[in-house]
């Protein structure tokens, strides 16, 4: 399987290049909270409510104090208020309890599988959430597998798996170095604008050769490009 990776990501770089990356890398509490935000929604609401959050609370001590009702009215453009609201209520109240302060420097002396053993034990943290610190903060080499990468990882062949969380197992440990970043926001690119959730458009695909979908369509018409705006690589320019 690495080297399937391997040739998925070259293909991929061939065809929508190298992604940029931020200069300096997003604080891990702000970009976990984003992350939360961002959970089932799209990236334009999460980034609304994340920036109504941090402009009428700069201090996230604050929003630890905060009522949950307040919280949630803050970032209700995100959707699903309530349970998001509690996850990062959940998120401050351990940083506070456990570590005694808002912030998950402790997490740079850890390894990537403690760091998920970690997050993933609070409460409204998912496998994806703290795959993203890992990622987008902490610059290590792993890729978070979303809707969209694991899509089209079992549509190409890479993988069989019936869920993002064990399509992330799968490919933990095989990513080619360094390159996760690009690996995960060039197939985001690709489930987005071509290997959409609405069907492929196949002969415009870099991967069309290595491909084992057995529904490949080379007839549908490539149409517009779904949202091509990506909220975690944008918060440290909030
Ligand atoms: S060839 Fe078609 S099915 Fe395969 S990855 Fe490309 S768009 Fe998706």
């Amino acid at each position: 399987m690495k080297q399937k990776l391997d040739k998925i990501n070259n293909l991929l770089i061939n065809f929508f290049g190298i992604p940029a990356r931020a200069a300096v890398p997003p604080d891990p509490v702000d970009l976990i909270i984003a992350t939360i935000l961002s959970q089932n929604t799209n990236d334009k609401n999460s980034y609304k409510a994340f920036r109504k959050l941090k402009a009428k609370y700069p201090d996230w001590r604050q929003v630890q104090r905060l009522k949950p009702e307040k919280l949630e009215d803050t970032v209700r453009v995100a959707g699903l208020a309530q349970q998001k609201a509690a996850a990062i209520k959940a998120l401050l109240n351990y940083l506070i309890t456990k570590k005694g302060i808002i912030s998950m420097d402790y997490l740079e002396q850890f390894t990537d599988d403690q760091i998920l053993d970690d997050l993933t034990s609070i409460q409204g943290i998912g496998i994806k959430t703290a795959s993203c610190v890992l990622l987008f903060s902490l610059e290590r080499n792993v890729c978070p597998v979303d809707t969209h990468v694991h899509r089209t990882l079992n549509r190409i062949g890479a993988v069989e798996t019936s869920s993002p969380a064990k399509t992330f197992t799968e490919i933990k440990d095989k990513i080619p170095a360094q390159a996760a970043h690009q690996f995960h926001t060039n197939l985001i690119k690709l489930g987005r604008e071509i290997c959409k959730s609405s069907g492929p458009v196949c002969y415009i695909c870099p991967l069309k050769k290595l491909c084992r979908y057995p529904e490949k369509d080379f007839h549908r018409k490539a149409g517009g490009k779904e949202n091509n705006f990506f909220l975690l690589d944008s918060i440290d320019s909030i």
